[in-house]
């Protein structure tokens, strides 16, 4: 190769990588209950704690330490590994170690990999404990309901940011995960599940895409309608308010709610859309998947080398051992990421009906703890919990109870309710039956 003598020439490596991985160094990265790094491939177990400073990961998707991420590079001889250093900028933070010269981001997925080391470190960063800048801070008149009414209908709070879960889409029907008698989990009983959480597990699917497509029956998008809150999120953006919707439900609600696109992510993927999981063909229309979920058989991929084989079509659903999509990574660094020192976009974060288990989402409360934070769901969650059994720890999460130093805000009833309470404080009772009439 030539490439060795015009290295001082070129700023960056022109090499082919091939072995990029978006999902798996995602999956790395995420799929791991703390938001913490995985152990060195090459390292004792628990001899080296990595941070941000010494972990380098290949973009094939393994974590190492910098002193054996050579290693890794001399087993692979053939390959142009491509590797991600942690803690530094965009321009010094991609190598090939074959050609040991900076890789450009250019490819899409080394782009959509550059976003997800960005939101990553912003996870990582904010779940460590810290104190707050108190100098960007957003001070609520009263930390209580109406002290979040009044910061609305000042015209000061213009970019809200709502996380929701399973808990908004009750109302309409769909049984929620985790709940013990109602819950999704709970009803599975009659497929015989090795475990609860199979018929979620990207793998067993594959095996026993019959079960997953007698659930998908169930809960497929057309039989259930937007709940009072879905219809919040729509009025929301129509006032111009809303930032962005976070969902973590696959229901497609929102959608049908009217929210734009352009304000939504559905951060665990939806059932609008399929693709095939051996030459992964997007389908933009669900109804492949739809005539086959009516007619009880598997749908299989219908283009090219795939025709007449047994390739499994899937919604657009991010199952267990699946990556969030992209789109999550890109938007937490639009409405959460601090460029040129500016403060973040989100000025309010409601968080409506989610139980906060499942990271990194869970986290993304750190991001908003200097801006007044909105909790309704029955319980009080995401608060920081020193149990050392508690896996989803959020470092920086909601403090009810310092209102000096927080502004936090927690309603604690059933989100429908709440919801209209808080709609009829805001006097935009007129405007949201109209809405709803409208979409009757
Ligand atoms: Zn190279
Ligand atoms: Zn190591
Ligand atoms: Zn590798
Ligand atoms: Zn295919």
């Amino acid at each position: 190769m030539s490439l060795d003598n015009n290295k001082s020439e070129n700023k960056y490596c022109k090499c082919i990588h091939k072995n990029v991985n978006y999902n798996k160094v995602n999956i790395t990265l995420y799929d791991n209950e703390k938001i913490t790094l995985v152990n060195c491939e090459l390292c004792q177990e628990g001899t080296k704690q990595l941070n941000l400073n010494n972990a380098v990961i290949c973009l094939c998707g393994s974590m190492f330490c910098i002193d054996h991420i050579k290693q890794h590079s001399k087993d692979n001889v053939d390959q142009h590994n491509v590797v991600a250093y942690f803690g530094r900028d965009h321009n010094d933070r991609f190598h090939c170690l074959k050609c040991e010269n900076n890789v450009q981001i250019v490819d899409k997925d080394i782009v959509d990999i550059n976003d997800l080391i960005d939101a990553y470190e912003m996870f990582y960063n904010t779940s460590l404990p810290r104190q707050l800048d108190q100098s960007n801070r957003v001070i609520l008149d009263q930390v209580n309901v109406d002290g979040i009414v009044k910061y609305i209908q000042s015209g000061q709070c213009k970019n809200i940011v709502v996380l929701t879960g399973a808990g908004v889409s009750v109302a309409s029907g769909i049984p929620d995960y985790r709940s013990p008698k109602t819950g999704l989990y709970n009803n599975l009983q009659q497929f015989k599940l090795p475990y609860p959480e199979a018929i979620c597990d990207i793998d067993y699917i594959k095996i026993h895409p019959e079960l997953f497509y007698t659930l998908a029956k169930g809960i497929f998008p057309g039989q259930f309608k937007p709940t009072p809150v879905h219809y919040f999120i729509k009025l929301l953006s129509d006032k111009g308010l809303l930032l962005r919707d976070y969902t973590q439900n696959i229901d497609t609600l929102e959608r049908i709610a009217g929210v734009p696109e352009s304000k939504l992510v559905e951060a665990h993927g939806s059932f609008n859309g399929a693709y095939c999981t051996v030459c992964q063909h997007r389908y933009s229309d669900i109804s492949i998947i739809k005539q086959h979920i009516d007619s009880s058989t598997i749908p299989y991929c219908t283009v090219g080398e795939c025709i007449g084989k047994s390739s499994l079509l899937l919604p657009n659903i991010v199952f267990y051992g699946d990556s969030l999509p992209p789109i999550f990574n890109r938007c937490l660094l639009q409405d959460f990421g601090v460029n040129n020192n500016t403060t973040p976009k989100c000025d309010l974060l409601i968080v409506i009906g989610t139980s906060l288990k499942v990271n990194p989402i869970a986290s993304m409360i750190n991001f908003a703890q200097h801006v007044p934070r909105l909790l309704i769901n029955n319980e009080a969650v995401g608060c920081p919990s020193t149990h050392p059994s508690d896996y989803t720890v959020v470092s920086n999460g909601f403090n009810f109870n310092n209102q000096q130093q927080y502004n936090d805000v927690h309603i604690s009833d059933d989100c429908q309710k709440a919801v209209k309470d808080l709609i009829e404080k805001l006097n935009w009772t007129n405007e949201f039956n109209n809405l709803i009439n409208k979409s009757i």
